[in-house]
């Protein structure tokens, strides 16, 4: 070029974001270009033509050809001065002042850096289409990952492969000192073929710097020297080839092909795309043209407990060891193996707790409760066995729930998808205490009594033994406390450990679908007609008299009638009616026109429309309520087309009801309060109170107790005369007595309704 070419202004045009390349506001407003010291420079530099000139050397010194700069170091302050003074000199300074202007700098030293221009080798990419031929043998976790990974090796760039370091894999081409051929070796021995000079320097060294440089090999194209580059190779070349490295491609071959491809890689997705997981598929597509892995599970990162970066310094970073301390270290697990992977994971002393009390306490508490029962109850594991057919209904249930979540956890496992076990477990964990042993409470108590009662420990222990074999590979010191306590201690043939133990295989006996299906909706019914009771705030403790349940269907309808008793208990009502599927609910809907919107679209029509729109108000209420934003209505023979704010929908339910609605099923209470409902709720609140004050004292669940009480409510006194021998009966009281005066301790007071009373309670002999 030129120095006219070199020397004129031109536009420096826009980045990608269509931000102008030069700003104003820094000097001049206009910059030079450099095209050998800077990316934007060399891109822009190119496309004008300009000669690109590499004025620096590796320790950014000037190299010979510029004068007073050659041998002078780029960040040496005084040459600012020098290259004025000599511009000055020349007559070519306009003016000078201080600007400030961002560069980079080390972060590990803190040292200036500057840009050079430099040669870098490439590895071509006109091959990738093998590549993507692999991508598909492989499972993807996210599944979207795929096609991140497809769409970084459709537009990739070649490969940039060298590194101008010391320290690495030293890579194996060698170029001619006479003609710059350049040759790529394939391994040691075309190496000690092909060396002219420095084998026995080299021999006995693994192939790094300085001894792989010592060889030198004759030049295929005119027989002059050939030396190894000095760059190093980029780190994803070793960590790419892995596969092939490390499991003996070099030495053994049958026991690589043993191994290979390997089951699964796990990693944290940013950034890995297009650096560890595109090195080892083209890598692998190189070397057999087959994908290097089977399945891929990516995860996002962990952050502190409010989503923020953790860091030493910002004071929220927590140590693994402190959290295992605190927290416990299988706690720790669950938050991690529940998480959706492909979520950042909100780490903390919060989650965790959250983690403890909904899960980990819930199945302790599970566990506790069949021990100390099994204690009290004489009950021996395997002593006897009760045919699955012939346990209660309520047993086959979550024995096939149990089922479901073997099979459900297998599947997870074998797909690496350890998230879906967890929320299987958790699913299962929440049916068994709050449903199962919630309801089966009285079958483990004074069991030589009822039938049902080993059944009941039978059942239970089967679950937790179950239990703690699927969870025994995510939490390994929790499930093998439980295991020495419940399996080892009684049996002293067992294994020594949970972890030696088989992982459960569903057993197809132990499945009773038809009945899954009506506590599946049981349960769902349940939870709709709690939320009616939510919904008006009227908590589950005070009784009513009775529960309509509107089933959507002849199933439904079945599973109500069959746990019928189940509801009625669970829900707090004297009687649970159940409707012919397809009743309408007591909630009522009208739709009427907006005048304000209608009116002025409509004018004389308006009326006719508007009696349309109340005709056909059930049709419209179901599709507005199903979202629509249009609708049809037909007034005077003519189409009228309506949206959302041409209609207003009034719901209503008669003021005596609570209800609540869901997908065709509603379920409604009479909230109405008699006298005896109102006493009954009292009574409850009173035992509820009482219960917790058993516990308070350190009172063991057998322990009896005598209970004396005094007040002059005359609500009290109606109470202990109504609930008096259900309330010995709950907290065994060998005593339950009304006293003149209770005034010192350790009576203390209650107050429930706005009535106080004093009890005192002791442990009876
Ligand atoms: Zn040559």
């Amino acid at each position: 070029a030129s120095a006219r070419q070199a020397h004129r202004v031109i536009d420096g045009g826009r980045d990608s974001q269509g931000n102008a390349i030069v700003v104003l506001g820094e000097g001049t407003g206009i910059v030079h270009i450099a095209p050998g010291c800077g990316d934007v420079d060399h891109v822009i530099g190119k496309a004008q033509g300009l000669p690109q000139i590499a004025p620096l050397d590796e320790a950014a010194n000037f190299v010979e050809g510029f004068g007073f700069l050659t041998g002078r170091n780029a960040t040496d302050r005084a040459l600012v001065d020098e290259i004025l003074a000599s511009l000055r000199e020349k007559g070519l300074l306009v003016a000078s002042e201080t600007y400030p202007h961002v560069y980079p700098h080390c972060w590990r030293s803190g040292d200036e850096l500057v840009f050079r221009m430099v040669d870098e080798w490439y590895i071509a990419m006109d091959w990738r289409e093998e590549i993507l031929r692999t991508v598909d043998d492989i499972r993807w976790f996210p599944p979207s990952g795929r096609d991140r990974e497809v769409e970084w090796l459709t537009n990739m760039r070649d490969w940039m492969i060298s590194k101008k370091r010391y320290w690495g894999l030293a890579l194996p081409i060698w170029v001619c000192e006479a003609c710059d051929t350049f040759d790529v070796i394939g391994g040691r021995e075309e190496l000690r073929a092909r060396a002219v000079e420095g084998w026995e320097a080299f021999e006995g060294h693994s192939p790094h710097r300085p001894w792989i440089d010592a060889v030198k090999i004759a030049c295929p194209a005119c027989g002059g020297r050939m030396s190894r580059i000095p760059d190093v190779g980029n780190p994803w070349l070793d960590a790419g080839i892995v596969p092939y490295s490390t499991m003996g491609w070099n030495t053994d071959r049958a026991d690589w092909e043993r191994w290979f491809p390997a089951d699964l890689v796990l990693e944290s997705l940013p950034g890995q795309y297009r650096n560890w997981f595109y090195a080892l598929l083209a890598m692998s597509a190189m070397m057999t043209g087959r994908a290097p892995f089977k399945n891929l599970v990516g995860h996002a990162l962990v952050r502190d407990e409010h989503g923020e970066e953790m860091h030493k310094s910002k004071g929220n970073a927590i140590w693994f060891d402190d959290a295992a301390e605190q927290a416990g270290a299988d706690c720790m697990r669950w938050l991690y193996v529940r998480q959706d992977p492909v979520v950042n994971l909100n780490f903390g002393y919060g989650p965790l707790k959250e983690v403890r009390g909904k899960f980990i306490n819930t199945l302790w508490n599970t566990y506790a409760f069949f021990v100390n029962y099994a204690r009290l109850e004489g009950f021996v594991p395997g002593e006897r066995v009760t045919p699955f057919a012939a346990r209660p209904d309520f047993d086959r249930w979550i024995l096939t729930e149990l089922q479901r979540t073997v099979t459900r956890c297998r599947a997870a496992f074998e797909g690496f998808q350890m998230r879906q076990a967890a929320l299987a477990i958790e699913e299962f964990v929440e049916r068994l205490s709050n449903w199962y042993v919630r309801h089966s409470r009285a079958r483990f108590w004074k069991t030589g009594e009822s039938a049902a009662g080993p059944a009941a420990f039978e059942t239970l222990f089967e679950c937790l033994e179950t239990l703690i074999r699927l969870m025994a590979p995510l939490t390994p010191f929790l499930t093998e406390a439980i295991y020495q306590n419940l399996v080892r201690s009684v049996d002293s043939g067992a294994p020594v450990s949970v972890h030696l133990l088989d992982y459960p295989e569903p057993d197809p006996g132990k499945i009773d679908d038809a009945l899954a299906a009506d506590m599946e909706a049981i349960i769902r019914l349940n939870s709709l007609a709690l939320s009616a009771r939510e919904a008006r705030k009227i908590k589950v403790r005070q009784p009513l008299a009775t529960l309509t349940i509107g089933p959507k269907d002849d199933a439904e309808r079945r599973a109500a009638e069959r746990f019928r008793e189940m509801l009625r208990e669970d829900l707090n009502v004297k009687t649970v009616e159940i409707t012919a599927p397809g009743t309408p609910s007591p909630v009522s809907r009208t739709v009427r026109a907006n005048f304000k919107t209608l009116g002025k679209r409509l004018g004389p029509r308006m009326k006719a429309a508007a009696a349309a729109i109340e005709a056909e108000a059930v049709r419209l209420a179901a599709e507005i309520e199903a979202g629509a934003d249009e609708f049809r209505v037909e007034a005077g023979g003519e189409a009228i087309s309506l949206e959302r704010v041409d209609l207003r929908l009034e719901i209503a339910q008669p003021p005596e009801l609570a209800v609540a609605e869901n997908a065709g099923t509603w379920a409604a209470f009479d909230t109405r309060l008699t006298d005896d409902l109102r006493l009954e709720g009292t009574m409850r609140d009173l035992l509820r109170r009482l219960q917790m004050m058993r516990k308070e004292i350190g009172l063991e669940i057998e322990d009896r107790i005598r209970l004396r009480w005094a007040g002059d409510s005359p609500v009290l006194t109606r109470l202990f005369e109504v609930w008096g021998r259900h309330l010995a009966q709950e907290l065994l009281c060998l005593s339950l007595e009304r006293a003149e005066s209770l005034d010192a301790p350790p009576a203390v007071a209650i107050t429930l309704d706005g009535a106080g009373l004093r009890v005192e309670m002791s442990k009876g002999h």
